[in-house]
């Protein structure tokens, strides 16, 4: 087999063609980023294991009816998705506040949400993915008003699953940021990865506030260890089924 083109390369996974023009294959890298990549490591093992994440929660969600890319995992690293024109933007559902909420707005981290927020950032790594106020957005034609609307409505149908999901692996998610994209048909779909790089994932059964860390703040904050709890996310992860 020839060796398959590189179409895109981001900052934790490279995207390649395959013989059909509609299906990507994409890998997932051990690189692992932060600050808008001005600090820059390598979490062991960390392709395998987001790649393994990513694959189990698609394949819930579609189950429970949330359009995604994903078609099928080929590899440790690899999985085959559908070719989507992404949106450059990032959806954040936040719970329970945590980094940007509590430095922009005062909030005291942990703070339960009286309900989820969703929030819209223009993917810009130049300009450092600003937030968008809706307007902006709209200013900047990154959405329509229909598509904000069944962005949001998919954001948090995938927050309630996912919020359940996690719950019953004894993990608090406290925020997390999908990406999507338009197939052919103009539908959206959940694209991207969900893992322990996207999420903030706290473990239930901790309550020391470091120790309960369960995904990439560990990396951010320098605080350890942040293989062993990507993998015990893995293992509870597979453990469970969504319901
Ligand atoms: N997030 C992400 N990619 C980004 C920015 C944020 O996956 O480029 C995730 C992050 O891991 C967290 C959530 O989105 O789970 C909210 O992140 P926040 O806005 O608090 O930014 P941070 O302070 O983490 O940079």
């Amino acid at each position: 087999m020839s060796t398959p083109e590189q179409l895109y390369e981001g900052k934790a996974k490279i995207l390649y063609r395959t013989e059909d023009p509609e299906i990507l294959l994409a890998h997932f890298k051990d690189d692992a980023t932060a600050f808008n990549a001005q600090k820059r490591g390598e979490i062991a093992g960390k392709g395998d294991i987001n790649c393994a994440i990513t694959a189990h929660l698609f394949r819930q969600l579609e189950a429970a009816g949330i359009p995604t890319h994903f078609i099928e995992q080929v590899g440790a690293t690899e999985m085959r998705v559908q070719a989507l024109k992404i949106l450059p933007l990032e959806v954040v559902v936040r719970n329970i506040a945590a980094g940007s909420l509590c430095q922009q707005t005062g909030l005291k981290l942990g703070t339960p949400l009286s309900q989820p927020l969703v929030e819209f950032y223009y993917k810009n790594d130049a300009l450092g993915d600003p937030l968008l106020t809706r307007d902006r957005l709209f200013l900047l034609e990154l959405a329509t008003p229909d598509q904000v609307e069944q962005l949001t409505h998919l954001a948090l149908q995938i927050n309630q699953l996912l919020s359940q999901f996690f719950g019953q692996c004894g993990i608090t998610l406290v925020d997390f940021k999908l990406e999507f994209g338009l197939d052919r048909e103009q539908r959206l779909r959940l694209a991207d990865e969900i893992s322990p790089d996207t999420c903030r994932l706290w473990n239930q059964t901790e309550s020391d506030p470091d120790l309960r860390v369960m995904d990439k703040d560990r990396f951010r904050r320098d605080l350890g260890n942040v293989e062993v709890a990507y993998q015990q996310v893995l293992e509870r992860v597979l453990a469970q089924a969504m319901q």
